[in-house]
């Protein structure tokens, strides 16, 4: 049976660590402030939304909300952009997406300062993650894989790690991340020969596929641990993750469960990253 790496408690510690800087960047007069850029009502924008206005909120990280209607135009966009990256008083910025156009969303990320990008959309933070220079936020999901490793003491140096996806959001910079902190990575797609026998390889197993149970009993082996970045709905309408749990939970070491897991930790990731880019105002 596998010990639950649930993320509240990874969460909660990350919020702890925050709560001093917090209180010395008020006691400079900067209360560090996200802009959270919106298009259109998607439920799961509004739920990642709601979840992280009330995360700043409670630790004492302002939100300003920039709500733009699912049809707006590249322009309408580009002026909420351009306020956020004029404004002194906003250090970050997280603009929910995917965009519904995705000819807007490259403008987007092309237009958004890097200083104030804590959720690692502009190429500028995301050439920082790949240098591995430390300059350039993570995005947030990917670098919450980091901080379960790192709460739950998980050595990674020489340790093999497999990710299954290679998307710039996630399967791409976690690998990088791990990559930073010594494991030996091998990223995984679509493409991939032998998926299971891969994943069974592996010591730290995560699944970034948004393949509702992609992976199972053939996939898993003892003593892995395994991350499941995957927000999916089955057949059933219930939320899950990439993994089968019942299947990989009586064989590995240890698992997140979905929900709860690496979704629990995000929010937290972000309101870290708004700090840090407030403390960099400072310096
Ligand atoms: P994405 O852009 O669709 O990328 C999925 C990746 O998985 C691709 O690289 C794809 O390979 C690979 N893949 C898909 N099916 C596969 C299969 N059958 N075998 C092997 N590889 C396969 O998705 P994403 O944006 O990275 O998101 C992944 C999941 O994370 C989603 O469920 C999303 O909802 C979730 N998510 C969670 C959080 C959180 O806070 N927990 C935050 C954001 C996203 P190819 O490149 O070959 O197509």
């Amino acid at each position: 049976m596998a010990e639950l790496w649930k993320g509240a408690p990874t969460a909660a510690a990350l919020m702890e660590d925050l709560t001093g800087r917090i209180e010395r960047l008020s006691g400079a007069g900067v209360t560090p402030t996200l802009a959270i850029v919106r298009v259109g009502e998607r439920p799961d924008d509004r739920a990642y939304e709601t979840g992280a206005v009330k995360r700043c909120e409670k630790a004492g990280v302002a939100v300003k909300r920039f709500p733009l209607p699912a049809g707006c135009s590249a322009l309408e966009l580009r002026a909420v952009l351009e306020h956020i990256n004029a404004v002194s008083e906003i250090h970050g910025c997280l603009l929910l997406r995917p965009l519904p156009d995705p000819a807007m969303e490259e403008m987007a990320c092309a237009l958004l300062d890097p200083k104030k990008d804590v959720d690692c959309m502009t190429p500028a933070a995301l050439a920082g993650v790949f240098a591995g220079k430390g300059w350039g936020y993570p995005p947030c999901t990917a670098q919450a894989c980091l901080e379960l490793l790192k709460y739950y003491k998980t050595a990674l140096t020489g340790k093999r790690a497999v990710v299954v996806g290679r998307s710039l959001v996630i399967g791409k910079p976690v690998s990088m991340l791990l990559q930073a902190e010594n494991a030996t990575v091998t990223m995984c797609h679509t493409r991939t020969v032998d998926l299971p026998a891969v994943c069974r390889g592996a010591e730290v197993l995560i699944a970034a596929a948004g393949r509702a149970n992609l992976l199972g009993a053939a996939h898993v082996s003892p003593g892995q641990v395994v991350l499941d970045v995957g927000i999916n709905v089955d057949k059933d309408g219930k939320l899950c993750g990439d993994v089968k749990f019942d299947e990989a939970e009586p064989v590995v070491s240890a698992i997140t469960p979905v929900p709860g897991g690496v979704g629990a930790v995000t929010t937290a990731v972000l309101v870290k990253h708004v700090v840090e880019a407030a403390e960099r105002t400072l310096k």
